[in-house]
């Protein structure tokens, strides 16, 4: 028999990640450590969130141990959202992009538990407190949605981050806001600040930068010669 007869077929187009959903090339799971944290996290995700190539929900529960992620509209209550017998909504949080006003009662670089007029007095301790924190990843009328789907949400402490960097998304994505951050961005800086580790934060941005150097390289493709004048 002649090699050219035993050759393999074609290969069949690579077949997305299970887990983050995302193109083999851009699939970073493998590489992800996940920590242990004081807090735990749960991600609720919006069913279309479109953002297969960019979306960074995986990219922080992959890093967080035993993270929750649930991809849904709604869900009956924290505890079942979670996949547990019973949860306190008093001690989660849930991560708000607030308001302009809002954020901007919060010191820049904070994080705070926010009421009906801003931080609260004893909010600090209540933070201290949480045993988890609620990410809503989507845009924002996804969130939205969510929220209205989700009245238990309310029952949760709303938490507000007022970020003192850009959004690492920059040229290749417009944001509506400035302060306006990914998942994995807001929940990195949470977490950071939450878990009392200063490094915590950039250990959990890695992955980021990586993601996005591979998805910008895949963009540059070489140039078609000009046609001769
Ligand atoms: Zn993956």
């Amino acid at each position: 028999m002649s090699d050219e007869l035993l050759s393999p077929p074609p290969p069949a187009p690579p077949e997305p990640c299970k887990t983050c959903g995302k193109p083999p090339d851009l699939c970073l799971c493998a590489e992800l450590e996940p920590v242990r944290t004081r807090l735990g996290l749960l991600i609720l995700q919006h069913p279309q969130e479109q953002d297969v190539e960019l979306g960074t929900a995986r990219l922080l529960s992959g890093q967080i141990e035993g993270a929750v992620v649930k991809v849904g509209l709604s869900w009956a209550n924290l505890a079942k959202a979670l996949g547990r017998s019973q949860a306190d909504p008093r001690r989660w949080g849930v991560l708000h992009m607030g308001s302009k006003e809002d954020v901007a009662k919060v010191p820049r670089g904070g994080i705070a538990v926010v009421g009906k007029n801003g931080p609260l007095p004893d909010s600090d301790i209540i933070l201290a407190d949480l045993e988890g924190l609620v990410l809503i990843d989507g845009t924002w009328s996804q969130a939205k949605t969510l929220w209205w789907r989700n009245a238990w949400l309310l029952k949760l402490r709303r938490v507000v981050i007022h970020p003192d960097f850009r959004s690492a998304y920059g040229t290749v994505r417009r944001e509506p806001r400035k302060e306006s951050v990914s998942t994995l961005e807001a929940g990195a800086f949470a977490f950071g600040k939450l878990e009392g580790d200063p490094g915590l934060q950039e250990r959990l941005l890695q992955p980021f930068d990586q993601l996005l150097d591979r998805w910008k390289k895949r963009r540059r493709r070489p140039h078609p010669p000009a046609p001769a004048a």
